[in-house]
Order: C-alpha cells, then structure tokens, then sequence
C-alpha cells in the first residue's frame, strides 16, 4: 500500500486501492521562455522516479505534462527579440525535451502544449460564466470572482498573494471585483483591426498571440489551460496533481477553483504531492542573484563523469517535499556514492567471472537470499511511505557495505543473485552505471606486472604500481584477480 502525503488535507493518504493499480497523475510542465534551471529539474526527476517505480510494481500510470506555450514571460521575450510568440515558446520547448532526456527522464506519457486546447479552454470559460463564477471587464477579459467560490484558499491556507508568488501580469486590473480574481481569458489590448484580423481563426498582434473564440479574440489565461488539458485527458476528477510547492498560490488554488467551479465535483484531485524548493548555496534560484544554474550548463560544464546521475542522487538522497540545499561538495558526496556503487557492481562481475575460484571452506552463502529478501522488503516500505527515497537509497547502501565486506569470499552464483537485485533497484531509481572504460595502455601494464608478481620480481612490480598510480589509476589485488579503478584525488 503506497501512501503519499497530501498536501491539501496534511495527511499521509493511500494512493489507491491495491487492486486497481491504474493512475491519472498530472504533473505541472514548464512555461517555455528560457532554458529550464536545476530547481526544475528536481521536480521532474522526483516525478520520474516515481513513475518508475509504480510501473515497476505493476501499475498502469499515465503521465500528462503540460507545456505552457502562451504566457505573459514568453510574449515578453518575443517581443524583445523580434520573435513569434509561438515560435519562441516552441524553440524553447525543444531545449527542455532535450534536456529532459539528457536527464534520463523517460515516464511521461504526454506532453499536451497550452495552445493546442483553445477549444476546450473556451468550454470551460463558458461553463464559468453560464454557473456566475466568471465576469467581463470590457475591453480586458474574463475574470473568475473568488468571492464566488469558499473554498478558495483550502490547499495553501490563504487567499492573498505575497511577495514571492508566480502570477501572471494578465491578472492584473483595476476593476476586479476582488484583489485575488484571476484571468480566464485575456481580450486583446488594443482590439485587433477588422482588416488584420479578415476571416482568421488566429493572428500575431502587437507581439501577442490571439485566436478568435465564441467569446471574442483573446489568449489564455495561465491557470485554465491546465485544468482545460486535464480535463481532457482525465475528466473532472482525478488521482495525483504534482507540481514544485512555489505552484501552490495562486496557481493550483486557482485550478482547483475552476475545475471544482466547472464540474461542481469535489475534490479536483485525491492527492496533492509538491516537490520542495532548491537552494543554490543557502540562497534562492534567481536571475538576479546570479546564482541560476541551467541544466545544460550543469551538463555541459560539469566535473563529474556522469553529472545527470550526480543530480538523480541528490534529489534521491533527500526526501522530496523537503527542500535541497545544492552546493558542491554535496554533488562531490553524490559522485562518491555513484563510484561506491559503481566499484560494487565491478568487483561483483569480476566474482561472476571467476567461477573456477576455490571458495573458502565454511562460508555460508545462503544467508545471500535472506538478506537480499530483508533488504528488499525495506526498500519498498521506505518507498511505500511517502516515498521517501533517502531511506531506501541508505537500505541499499547498507546492503552494499555488507556485502563488500565478503565479497571475495562469494561464489559465483550468490554474486550473481547480488548483481541482480543491485541493478533492480537502480533501474528503478533511473541510474544508469556504466562501468569505466580502462584504457589499452593500462590494461597492458597491469598485465605486465601481474607477470611479475607470478615470478616473485615485486620490486618490478611495484615499480609498475606506482607509475600506474601516475597515470591516475589505483590497484587493488583481490583473490580474483586485480581490479583496477581511478585514483580519487579528492
Ligand atoms: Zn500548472
């Protein structure tokens, strides 16, 4: 039984009932008028390992993402740059996806862009206006009157915006009935001329993207084009909402709002689940403070062999609705956790290897099933409690350090077993660990001097070390042979 914590009702809930294992889960994608940054892409890999791992248990998942291809930021930017609004949003939609496989996130089932579900944004306005929740400010658009809807407030305990909020510039006007009213559809300012607009369905004007509805020309605003995707996909009710916690006010509260509004079924969603923030050395992400960190950059300039998996870790090793603290030597511990697991699995191939190996007498190697088994069942309740990834990720490295600590005592077939279970798991978190490719050269020397040592000549031998050790690889003499791994220099 899977529970997560909910973030509207503060309880732990029960995902669902063992025996259907079938899962609507939305999770909130990106507005793309940028390159998208670390804080990102912690949600989208806890998201990802999630999906992994209900699918690895058996369950049907399907996982919608929106992209949020109309919006304020991107018109902003298009014009600023002499671009389409569309053709922007659209260059910056590719740069995510190929950043997201970069990451090694592969469990969305669909990516649905804002603009194609003008239709059926346009039915759910109209829904609003015909119930009395939504209203028209001439001249700048239609409004949702939170006034109208009690429960306004329920998911994030308020219904005033602060400092720090992501809102939209469209929600803005002077004649709202109420402070926090939000923008459903936004009219176009000025009004498009007669002559421009001709028997079009949908014009460039003034830098902003505009279609022509039933209810007039005019964008989106940003909240009802999730819920017009969601409902298509999923209807008014459905299991998961996922997004990071700075989505909480007013966006998700406005989602629940419209969609609650719409259908006049409660509730909108069985479970909110919002990933925590990332702090960049104690500090927010932000533009301003210079501290924002692409994900491309974080690829592309990264010290590490493999810095994809060094971000998987970090976001493995920390519970996900609390918030990370990134700074380098955390991604340096990540990195030596990646090595740990890396070496393990070497040295366990190189047992597997090795199956003429005399076997010490009296070691017990059925106690390998008891503990793989004991292991696995921690492993599932971590993950079975709110998912909390740090726990299952420390079983593993417990069980890790116990076996290292007999692995040359192995037999061929309990290493294999280990081998197994390992890559299990790790397949389930979405690390990819390849071993490290020894160069020839290398390889040649350590030959060479194991010659040596079979003819008692150490003092050639560990001549041989030592400037195997230059060329930054490190020896260690085991009873299967010699494994050979980088020299860590801190
Ligand atoms: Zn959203």
């Amino acid at each position: 039984m899977i529970r997560i914590y909910d973030s509207l009702s503060g309880k732990k809930l029960i995902v669902k009932k063992p025996k259907t294992r079938s899962l609507k889960l939305f999770v909130c994608g990106p507005t793309v008028y940028d390159l998208p940054h670390l804080g990102h892409s912690r949600t989208y890999l806890v998201f990802d390992i999630f999906v992994r791992y209900l699918r690895f248990q058996g369950w049907k998942v399907f996982y919608l993402q929106n992209i949020t291809d109309v919006d304020d930021k991107i018109i902003q930017k298009a014009q600023k740059e002499k671009k389409q609004p569309l053709a922007l949003a659209h260059f910056f939609e590719k740069k995510y996806l190929r950043d997201i496989k970069n990451l090694n996130i592969v469990s969305v089932s669909r990516y649905a862009r804002a603009s194609n579900f003008i239709p059926k944004i346009i039915k759910q306005v109209k829904i609003l206006i015909k119930k009395g929740y939504a209203y028209k400010i001439e001249n700048e658009g239609y409004y949702f009157d939170i006034s109208k809807f009690p429960d306004y407030g329920k998911l994030s305990k308020r219904t005033r915006e602060q400092a720090e909020d992501a809102v939209s510039r469209i929600d803005e006007s002077i004649k709202k009935k109420n402070k926090g009213d939000f923008c459903l559809w936004k009219f176009p300012k000025p009004k498009i001329p007669a002559k421009i607009a001709g028997s079009k369905n949908f014009v460039v004007y003034q830098g902003e993207p505009l279609w022509r509805t039933e209810i007039g020309w005019g964008r989106p605003g940003w909240h009802i084009e999730d819920t017009a995707i969601t409902e298509t996909f999923f209807g008014p009710q459905y299991d998961l909402h996922g997004g990071g916690v700075e989505l909480k006010f007013p966006h998700h509260e406005a989602e629940i709002a419209q969609q609650e509004a719409a259908s006049g079924k409660k509730p909108f969603v069985k479970i909110w689940m919002h990933t925590g923030l990332l702090f960049i050395n104690n500090q927010k992400m932000s533009k301003s403070l210079k501290n924002f960190v692409t994900i491309q950059d974080f690829l592309k300039k990264s010290i590490f062999k493999n810095p994809a998996n060094v971000l998987r870790m970090i976001v493995l090793s920390h519970l996900y609705r609390k918030p990370i603290n990134y700074t380098p030597s955390l991604a340096k511990d990540a990195n030596v956790s990646l090595n740990v697991i890396e070496e393990f699995l070497e040295k366990l191939k190189m047992v597997i290897k090795n199956k003429n190996r005399q076997i010490p007498k009296g070691l017990k190697t059925t106690g390998i099933d008891k503990l793989i088994k004991k292991t696995e069942n921690k492993f599932h309740q971590a993950l079975e409690d709110d998912f909390n990834t740090a726990q299952a990720l420390a079983v593993i490295f417990d069980f890790i350090s116990s076996c290292q600590k007999i692995i040359w005592d192995l037999n061929s077939a309990s290493a294999q077993k280990i081998l197994k279970f390992t890559e299990k798991t790790l397949k389930i978190f979405g690390l990819t660990i390849k071993p490290l490719k020894i160069p020839n050269k290398i390889i040649k020397l350590v030959k060479k001097r194991e010659l040596f040592r079979g003819n008692k000549q150490f003092i050639q031998a560990d001549a041989l070390r030592k400037k195997i050790k230059q060329l930054g690889y490190e020896l260690e003499d085991t009873p299967s042979g010699t494994f050979i791994k980088l020299t860590q220099n801190g």
